[in-house]
C-alpha cells in the first residue's frame, strides 16, 4: 500500500476520506477478516496448571507415606492419605486455574480505543472492532490499533522499537511516496500495528487488520507461560518447606521417643508417619494466589485495574504515592475565571463548569466585545488554539479532549466565539504544534484570506521568556500571574507568534525568542476533589507519603497542596532546581523531603521516581502522558490514569484507575494491606493447629503415656476440621486499624519476630492444654478410645475457637463474625457439624475410630476449651506489647 497514493488507497479499499465506511458495511467486513486482534492471549492450559501442580515435593511426599501404609496394612489410613494427596492437588489446581481464568478476564478489561469515523461521525471504538477501509485519527499517545495508510499528517512521529528495533521516533508523513520496495522502518507514509504516536496527529486508512498486520505476521501463535511465583508466593513456598521439614523432625522425634520408652513399635512408627502427613501444609501455596486473586477483583471492582499478580502485594507495602495534581486530585472540571491583558485591563468571568453561561465583567459591568478588540483577540485566539469540543448531551455539558482547553472553549462560547463561526468566517487551520508536557505550549497555524497566523498558548513562565513585550509589560503581566497563582488558579497565556511565515505543514520546534506576541493570560479555576483531603488524612495516618508532581505553576502547587492538607515540610520546587540539584549527594534527601514538585519535565518524575527508591521507598507514581511511560515503569507501581491517560502510558502501568481519583489509589493500597493480613492469618492458623498435634503427641510419648490420638483423627483434623475456617480467612475484611499503622517493611516478610513467637507460643498453649485434658481423662476410669475421642474433640474445638483469636491482630474476634465473615461462620459451622457426626454416626464411629462421649465430657472440654483460648488471647496481648511494631 506504501507505493500507491492515497486515492488509489481509497478505492481498492472502497472508503471515503471524510465519511469513512458506513456502519453496515464495517460490520460486513468484520465477518469477512474477523476481528482485529492477535491470537496470543490464548492463556495457559488447565492441563499444564495440573502438571504444575503435580510436579510438587508435597505430592512426592504424600505418595510416599500413602505407599508405606498401605504395605503395613493401613488400608483405611493409605486411602486417607491418597485423599489428602486429592485434596492437595485438586485445592492448589483449582485455585490457580481459577486466579488464572480472572486475570485473564480482567486483562479483557483492558483494551486499546480507535477513534473512527463511521458514516460520518466519529466515535471512539474498541479496537479490535476496526476492519480494513476504516477511516481512524490517530494522535500523541494514541497505540496505533492496526496497520494504515496516511492520508493527513501533522508533525506526526511514531516509536516504532517493537517492530523495527529502531528507538528513536520515526517521522511520519503521508504525502511521501515510494516507486521501489522499502524497507518496513521507511514507509513513512503508513502506521503499524502495536507501535505508538509521540507526537502530532494523523488520519490515516486502516490498511491490514489482526493476524494480517506486521505485527501478527511475525507474532504467530504465541501460548503465555505459567507466570513466575509472585515474592510472596515464593515467601509461601519458603515456608512450606519449613514446615515439611518440622513435619519430618517431627516424625523423627515422636519415633525416637516411642523407641526409648519402649512404645510399642508397629503404632508408633505410623503414627510418626501420620504426624508427619498431618503437618504437610497441603493447600498453604493455592491459597496465596487464591487470596491474591480474589484481591484484584475486589480492586477491579474499586475502580482500579491491576495488571498482574505481584502488584496486589507490592501496593499493600506502598510507602510513597506520588501523584499528578490535574484531574486526579482536583475535579478536572475547569473553569476560565479570570482574564488580564498585557494592557493592564483585567476582566472576572461569571459562571461554573462547562455550562455557557455568564458574562464577562469589567469593573462589575457586563462588557461588549465589539467595543474591546483586544479581549476578543485574546479568546479568538485561545479558541483557535485549542482542539477540545463542548457537548451537549440532554442537559448536561461535556468536553472531549483536554480539560484545559475545554475551558478555554468554554470561555469563547460565553463570548459567542467559537470554532465553527470563525472557521465559517475563513479561518482555515493549516498546522499545529501539539501541547507538549516538556514543552508547555502548543501553536496552531491559521491561514485568514491572503495571510498566515500562528497562535501560541502555554505556560506563562515559558511565553514571557520569549515574548517581545517591553520590560515594563513583561512585568505587569508576571504580577498579574503571580497574583492568579496565589489563588490557587491555573494560569495560561495566549498569543501569537510575530512575523510567522512557515506553511503550517510542518511546524518547527524552534526557539521563539522575542516572537512571542502575548495578548494576555487566564486563570483557570480547578477544585480540588471533595474526598481529596480524607484521603490524604488516611495515607498520612497509614504512614504513606504523598507527592505532588505537577507541570503546574509552584504557586499554585502549593495553595491547591494547602487546600488538601497536605503537609510540605519543604517548599515547593520546581523542575529546574531539581535538575541544579541532580547528582549531588543531597539530591536523595532533598526528594524525600519535598512533597510538591512543580513546572516538572518528565524527566524530572523519573529522577524523582530514581532517588525515592535508592533510598528504599516502595513508589506508586501516577502518569498520563507518553513522556510519563519511563518514570511508570521504573516505578514500583506505575499508575496509569483510565480515563485521561494515553494508551502508550496505559501499557506501562502496572494499574490503571477506571475514574483518574486519587483515592482509589489509597483504596488499592488498603486492599492490598488486607490481603497480606489475610495470608498472614491463614498461614499462622495452619501453622499453630500442625504445632498443636505435634506437641500433644510428643509429650504423650516421651511421658510413657499412650498415644493421645489416633492417626486417623490427626489427618481428619488437617484435612477436615481445619481446611474450611482456613480458606475463609481469606474472607475476612479489612481491620479497623489497617491504616492507622505504617506500611510493612520490605525488609521484613510474612515471617518475622512477633509473627512466629506468637505461632510458636500459641502452638504450645493450645498443644499442652490438649496434653493435660488427655491426662485428665486417662484418670477417669474410662476406656482408652474415650479418653482419645474426648481429646480429639478437645482439640477440634480449641482450634475452632483458635480461629477468633486469628482473626483480629489485637482483640477476640467472636462479637463481629457474624457482621463481618459469614463464610468463616459456615465453615466453623460445618466442621463443627463434622465432629459431631465423627462422634455419633455409627459407620465414621468405626472408620475413624471414635465412640460417643457424654454431656459431662462436653462440658469439660468445652469449659477447657474456652479457658485455653482466653490463655492464647493474653498472650498475644503480651507478645504485641512486647513487639509492638512488626
Ligand atoms: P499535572 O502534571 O498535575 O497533570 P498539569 O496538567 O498542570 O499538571 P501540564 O499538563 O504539564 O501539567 O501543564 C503545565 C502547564 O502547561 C500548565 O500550567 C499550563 O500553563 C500549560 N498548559 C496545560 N495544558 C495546556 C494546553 N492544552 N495548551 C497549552 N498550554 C497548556
Amino acid at each position: 500500500m506504501y507505493k500507491k497514493t492515497i486515492e488509489d488507497v481509497l478505492t481498492e479499499l472502497n472508503t471515503d476520506r471524510v465519511f469513512g465506511l458506513s456502519e453496515e458495511t464495517a460490520q460486513k467486513r468484520q465477518q469477512e477478516y474477523g476481528k482485529n486482534e492477535l491470537k496470543k492471549a490464548r492463556g495457559v492450559s488447565a492441563w499444564r496448571i495440573l502438571l504444575h501442580n503435580i510436579n510438587n515435593i508435597i505430592v512426592y511426599i504424600l505418595i510416599v507415606a500413602a505407599v508405606l501404609s498401605f504395605s503395613m496394612g493401613e488400608i483405611i489410613e493409605g486411602i486417607a492419605v491418597l485423599i489428602a494427596l486429592m485434596i492437595a492437588v485438586l485445592t492448589s489446581f483449582f485455585t490457580e486455574y481459577k486466579a488464572q481464568k480472572s486475570i485473564e478476564s480482567l486483562q479483557r478489561m483492558i483494551f486499546t480505543h480507535a477513534k473512527v469515523v463511521r458514516g460520518g461521525v466519529w466515535q471512539e471504538i474498541n479496537a479490535s472492532k476496526l476492519v480494513p477501509g476504516d477511516l481512524i485519527f490517530i494522535e500523541e499517545g494514541d497505540s496505533v490499533p492496526a496497520d494504515a495508510r496516511l492520508i493527513r499528517s501533522m508533525n506526526f512521529a511514531c516509536i516504532e522499537s517493537a517492530l523495527t528495533g529502531e528507538s528513536d521516533a520515526v517521522e511520519k508523513d503521508a504525502l511521501a511516496l515510494f516507486s521501489e520496495d522499502t524497507g518496513l522502518g521507511d514507509r513513512i507514509n503508513m502506521v503499524f500495528a502495536g507501535t505508538s504516536a509521540t507526537r502530532g496527529n494523523a488520519h490515516a486508512v486502516v490498511t491490514s487488520t489482526g493476524m494480517s498486520t506486521e505485527v501478527g505476521k511475525i507474532t504467530g501463535m504465541l501460548e503465555s507461560g505459567i507466570k513466575e511465583r509472585t515474592p510472596l508466593g515464593k515467601e509461601m513456598n519458603k515456608l512450606s518447606k519449613i514446615l515439611i521439614l518440622v513435619a519430618l523432625l517431627a516424625g523423627i522425634a515422636v519415633l525416637t521417643a516411642g523407641f526409648v520408652t519402649n512404645h510399642p513399635i508397629e503404632a508408633i512408627l505410623h503414627t510418626a508417619l501420620i504426624l508427619a502427613v498431618a503437618a504437610i501444609p497441603e493447600a498453604m501455596p493455592a491459597v496465596s494466589t487464591m487470596t491474591l486473586s480474589r484481591g484484584m477483583r475486589t480492586m477491579a471492582e474499586h475502580k482500579a485495574l491491576v495488571k498482574h499478580l505481584p502488584a496486589v502485594e507490592t501496593l499493600g507495602s506502598t510507602n510513597v504515592i506520588c501523584t499528578d495534581k490535574t484531574g486526579t486530585l482536583t475535579e478536572n472540571q475547569m473553569t476560565v475565571g479570570r482574564i488580564v491583558l498585557t494592557n493592564d485591563r483585567s476582566y472576572t468571568v461569571e459562571g461554573n463548569g462547562y455550562q455557557p453561561v455568564g458574562n464577562i465583567l469589567a469593573d462589575e459591568r457586563a462588557v461588549d466585545l465589539s467595543d474591546d478588540d483586544r479581549l476578543w483577540d485574546i479568546i479568538a485566539a485561545a479558541v483557535l488554539c485549542s482542539n477540545a469540543v463542548l457537548k451537549k448531551d440532554e442537559l448536561e455539558y461535556s468536553v472531549i479532549g483536554d480539560p484545559t482547553e475545554g475551558a478555554l472553549v468554554v470561555l469563547g462560547a460565553k463570548a459567542g466565539i467559537s470554532r465553527e463561526s470563525l472557521h465559517a468566517g475563513g479561518w482555515v487551520r493549516i498546522g499545529e504544534m501539539p501541547f507538549d508536557s516538556a514543552r508547555k505550549y502548543m501553536i496552531t497555524v491559521y491561514e485568514h484570506g491572503e495571510t498566515v497566523h500562528a497562535f501560541i498558548k502555554g505556560a506563562p513562565d515559558v511565553l514571557l521568556a520569549m515574548s517581545l513585550q517591553s520590560r515594563e509589560e513583561k512585568e505587569r503581566l508576571q504580577d498579574a500571574n503571580d497574583h492568579l497563582t496565589e489563588k490557587g488558579l491555573r494560569v495560561l497565556g495566549v498569543g501569537k507568534l510575530n512575523g510567522y511565515s512557515g506553511d503550517g505543514s510542518r511546524v518547527s520546534i524552534v526557539s521563539y525568542l522575542d516572537r512571542v506576541d502575548l495578548f494576555g493570560i487566564v486563570g483557570i479555576t480547578d477544585p480540588p476533589r471533595n474526598d481529596v483531603r480524607e484521603a490524604i488524612g488516611i495515607c498520612q495516618q497509614a504512614g504513606i507519603q504523598v507527592k505532588m508532581i505537577t507541570g503546574d505553576d509552584p504557586k499554585t502547587a502549593s495553595i491547591i497542596a494547602r487546600e488538601i492538607g497536605l503537609r510540605e515540610a519543604k517548599a515547593a520546587i520546581t523542575g529546574k532546581e531539581l535538575d541544579l540539584a541532580a547528582g549531588t549527594p543531597e539530591f536523595g534527601d532533598l526528594v524525600k523531603k519535598t512533597a510538591v514538585f512543580a513546572r516538572v519535565s518528565p524527566e524530572n518524575k523519573m529522577q524523582i521516581v530514581d532517588a525515592l527508591r535508592k533510598e528504599g521507598s516502595v513508589v506508586a507514581m501516577t502518569g498520563d502522558g507518553v513522556n510519563d511511560a519511563p518514570a511508570l515503569k521504573s516505578a514500583d507501581i506505575g499508575v496509569a490514569m483510565g480515563i485521561r491517560g494515553t494508551e502508550v502510558a496505559k501499557e506501562a502501568s502496572d494499574m490503571i484507575l477506571t475514574d483518574d481519583r486519587f483515592y482509589t489509589i489509597v483504596d488499592a493500597v488498603r486492599e492490598g494491606r488486607v490481603i497480606f493480613s489475610n495470608i498472614k492469618k491463614y498461614v499462622s492458623f495452619l501453622f499453630s493447629c500442625n504445632m498443636v498435634e505435634i506437641i500433644t503427641i510428643f509429650l504423650s510419648v516421651s511421658f510413657l503415656k499412650p498415644l493421645p490420638i489416633l492417626p486417623l483423627h490427626i489427618l481428619f483434623l488437617n484435612l477436615v476440621i481445619d481446611i474450611a475456617p482456613a480458606m475463609a480467612l481469606a474472607y475476612e475484611p479489612a481491620e479497623a486499624n489497617i491504616m492507622k499503622a505504617p506500611p510493612r517493611s520490605t525488609h521484613s516478610g510474612l515471617i518475622n519476630k512477633r509473627f512466629l513467637g506468637r505461632i510458636l507460643f500459641s502452638g504450645a498453649v493450645l498443644g499442652l492444654s490438649s496434653f493435660l485434658i488427655f491426662n485428665f481423662f486417662l484418670t477417669q476410669n474410662t476406656s482408652l478410645l474415650y479418653v482419645q475421642t474426648a481429646t480429639f474433640t478437645f482439640m477440634v474445638l480449641a482450634q475452632l475457637l483458635h480461629v477468633l483469636n486469628i482473626r483480629k491482630e489485637n482483640g477476640f474476634g467472636l462479637t463481629t463474625l457474624i457482621r463481618e465473615n459469614k463464610v468463616l461462620v459456615g465453615a466453623v459451622s460445618l466442621s463443627l457439624l463434622l465432629q459431631i457426626m465423627v462422634i455419633y454416626v455409627p459407620f465414621m464411629q468405626q472408620t475413624i475410630g471414635t465412640t460417643p462421649l457424654t454431656a459431662d465430657t462436653w462440658a469439660v472440654i468445652l469449659l477447657a476449651a474456652f479457658a485455653t483460648t482466653g490463655v492464647v488471647y493474653a498472650i498475644k496481648k503480651v507478645m504485641r506489647r512486647i513487639y509492638p511494631s512488626e
